[in-house]
C-alpha cells in the first residue's frame, strides 16, 4: 500500500505553522487506549496529498517534553491509517558545521530519558523490536531528495541526543555529548522514534536547528535578552525552511515508503512473551499496531 495518508507531527515552531497550510481541514478527536492525543488531529491536503498532522507540544505549547502524550500521538496517527510519519522538532548543534536556521534529516539516536513509557506493551508482553535503524532509509532518502529543491541547507544525517529536559545541558554534558560522536540536542524525538517502530510505522525527523548548543561560549557583551531574541528568530526561520521542505517532500512523485518495507513488519519477530501467558484483552486493545 502506498502512503494514503501521511502522518505529520510538529515541534516547537511547526506547530500551528503548518495547519495553516492545510487544505480542506477537518478535526478528528481520537480517543486511544493511552488517554487523548496532544491535540485533536487535523486531517487535510497539503500538496495534493491526504496528511494527519498533530502539534506535539498541544495548544499553546501546554505539554513540556516529558508531559507530551506520545504513546496516544503515534496510536492516533496509526488508527487513521498512517503509515509514514514526518516528524520535526526543534534542536541545539553540538557541531560548528552545523549552523543555526540549518535543517537535519537525523539517521540515528541516543535516548537518554529517563521520565518517559517508551513501550506500548509495557503491561501486556515482552516485545523487543530491533532499533540499529530508528528511522525509515525510504523515507529518509525522499526527504534529502526533496532538499535538494529548496534553499536552506539540508545535513541527509545526523545523531540526535534526546534528554528529560525540561532544563538545558551543562557546559560539562554538551562536551561529553559531543564527545560521544552525537551532533543535536532536543527533547521530543524520544520515545516517539521507538513508538512509531512499536506501530510498524516508517518514521522520520526534520530536526530544525535553534542555536548552537552551550558548548560553544556567546560573544562577549551579548545579554540574555539578545539571546532569546536570535534563537527565535533562527526557530522561525528554520520552521520556514521545514514546511519548505516538507511541502517539497509531498509534491515529488516517489512513493515514500512502502509495505515491504522492515519497519512495517517490525512485530513479526517481536513478541517473546508466549502467546498463552498474554492477556487476550490488553492485546486486544493493542490489534491497531499490528496491522
Ligand atoms: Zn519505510
Amino acid at each position: 500500500m502506498a502512503d494514503n495518508i501521511v502522518g505529520i507531527i510538529g515541534g516547537s515552531g511547526l506547530g500551528n505553522a503548518l495547519v495553516e497550510q492545510l487544505k480542506n481541514v477537518s478535526i478528528e478527536d481520537i480517543d486511544t487506549p493511552f488517554g487523548k492525543p496532544s491535540v485533536p488531529v487535523s486531517i487535510g491536503t497539503l500538496q495534493g496529498r491526504q496528511i494527519a498532522f498533530i502539534n506535539r507540544h498541544g495548544n499553546g505549547h501546554r505539554f513540556m517534553p516529558t508531559n507530551v502524550p506520545y504513546r496516544a500521538n503515534i496510536y492516533a496517527l496509526k488508527k487513521l491509517g498512517v503509515t509514514s510519519v514526518i516528524a520535526s522538532g526543534a534542536v541545539g548543534s553540538l557541531k560548528e558545521a552545523i549552523r543555526p536556521k540549518d535543517l537535519v534529516v537525523v539517521d540515528q539516536f541516543i535516548d537518554k530519558t529517563t521520565q518517559r513509557t517508551s513501550t506500548f506493551f509495557d503491561s501486556t508482553a515482552a516485545v523487543h523490536c530491533a532499533m540499529s535503524e530508528p528511522c525509515c532509509g525510504s523515507l529518509r532518502d525522499a526527504i534529502i531528495a526533496a532538499s535538494k529543491n529548496i534553499q536552506a541547507t539540508t545535513h541527509p544525517d545526523g545523531t540526535y541526543v534526546c534528554m528529560e529536559g525540561p532544563q538545558f545541558s551543562t557546559r560539562a554534558e554538551s562536551l561529553m555529548h559531543i564527545a560521544w560522536g552525537a551532533d543535536l540536542i532536543g527533547m521530543t524525538a524520544m520515545p516517539e522514534a521507538k513508538l512509531a517502530r512499536e506501530a510498524q510505522m516508517c518514521y522520520a525527523m526534520i530536526s530544525l536547528v535553534s542555536d548552537y548548543d552551550c558548548w560553544r561560549k556567546h560573544e562577549p557583551g551579548v545579554d540574555a535578552q539578545d539571546l532569546l531574541a536570535e534563537i527565535i528568530g533562527n526557530l522561525t526561520a528554520a520552521t520556514q525552511n521545514a514546511i519548505e521542505l516538507i511541502k517539497a517532500v509531498l509534491a515529488s512523485d516517489t512513493p515514500l515508503c512502502n509495505d515491504s518495507c522492515n519497519c512495517r513488519k517490525s512485530l513479526d519477530l517481536a513478541v517473546w512473551t508466549d502467546k498463552n501467558a498474554i492477556h487476550a484483552d490488553k492485546m486486544n486493545q493493542l490489534q491497531v499496531l499490528f496491522k
